[in-house]
């Protein structure tokens, strides 16, 4: 559901040389009467769907049957749905999800289709898709000018990002009730100040004006590097509401990787991990963990 690059690399370790950069079709979810794609073939939901279901229910305060939704999945890297690319989309008509083949072991953007047919309605709501459910859900591109403008709160102060306390943890999740087995990764930031912050995120030293890095800081990211080389991602900050806090709040990203054969963008073999997150331009130290079936 975002564009992410996704870079992976036949090093092993952490020097993530970039060999092959994969970007997904544009964000353009959300309710429609879209006709079910030529191509699109119906498959049954893996169990980690019911729990990330339960995650969305529990984040958005709304309940729903996960029973009653049908699932769909098309090759490649998008779908055309209304006349725009998307790399899914739930449809309200026939309470279903078509999901591009890329797309359908990644946990946020998964969980932001799901939370599309827990609201059933067009659009993304700011208060779910930016608000309750951040942590959860991704939400670029037209998700945030679906979200209209935010409303900037009246005080606050402009700090630099290394105010923030940042950290990650990565956890191998208990196999699913089908085998499958995820590895989650959690980074946090928190305001350790007792006042509201806007964190201010410059562009890197070097960046060249109306350059990619100058005009996007990045937010919560990862870098994961284990035996047949590593991933990572580039996700921007789009919204302001990402680097505004209340006092002492958390904010927090959740990632998760199937255990598989293959490393891909979404699967990682089983092995030896380090893995690193990021908010702005800062990383972890990052940690240490060993992957099993
Ligand atoms: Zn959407």
């Amino acid at each position: 559901m975002t564009a992410v690059w996704r870079l992976l690399h036949s090093q092993p370790l952490l020097t993530l040389l970039s060999t092959l950069a994969v970007t997904l079709g544009l964000i353009t979810c959300g309710s429609t009467t879209a006709p079910l794609p030529p191509n699109a073939e119906p498959f049954a939901p893996p169990a980690v769907y019911s729990r990330w279901w339960k995650m969305t229910e529990a984040c958005s305060g709304r309940w729903g049957s996960f029973a009653a939704l049908r699932w769909y999945h098309v090759p490649g890297h998008f779908v055309e749905v209304d006349g725009q690319y998307a790399s899914g989309y739930y449809s309200l008509g026939g309470n279903r999800i078509v999901l591009v083949d890329d797309m359908m072991d990644e946990g946020h953007s998964v969980r932001h289709e799901m939370l599309h047919a827990l609201l059933r309605v067009g659009g993304h709501p700011r208060a779910q898709f930016l608000g309750s459910c951040a942590s959860l859900v991704d939400c670029q591109g037209s998700c945030v000018t679906d979200a209209g403008p935010w409303p900037a709160p009246s005080e606050f102060t402009v700090v630099p990002p290394d105010s923030i306390d940042l950290t990650s943890h990565a956890a191998l999740q208990p196999r699913e009730t089908d085998g499958q087995r995820y590895l989650a990764l959690e980074i946090a930031v928190r305001n350790p100040l007792g006042r509201a912050i806007l964190v201010s995120i410059p562009p890197p030293p070097g960046a060249l004006p109306g350059s990619v890095d100058a005009e996007n800081p990045p937010g919560f990211n990862y870098k994961l590097a284990g035996p047949l080389g590593g991933i990572g991602s580039n996700m921007y900050i789009e919204d302001s509401s990402t680097v505004f806090f209340h006092p002492f709040e958390t904010k927090q990203f959740l990632y998760e990787f199937r255990v598989d054969s293959d490393l891909t963008a979404n699967h990682i073999p089983p092995g030896p991990y380090r893995v690193l997150g990021s908010y702005g331009w800062r990383w972890t130290a990052g940690e240490t963990i060993i992957v099993t079936r």
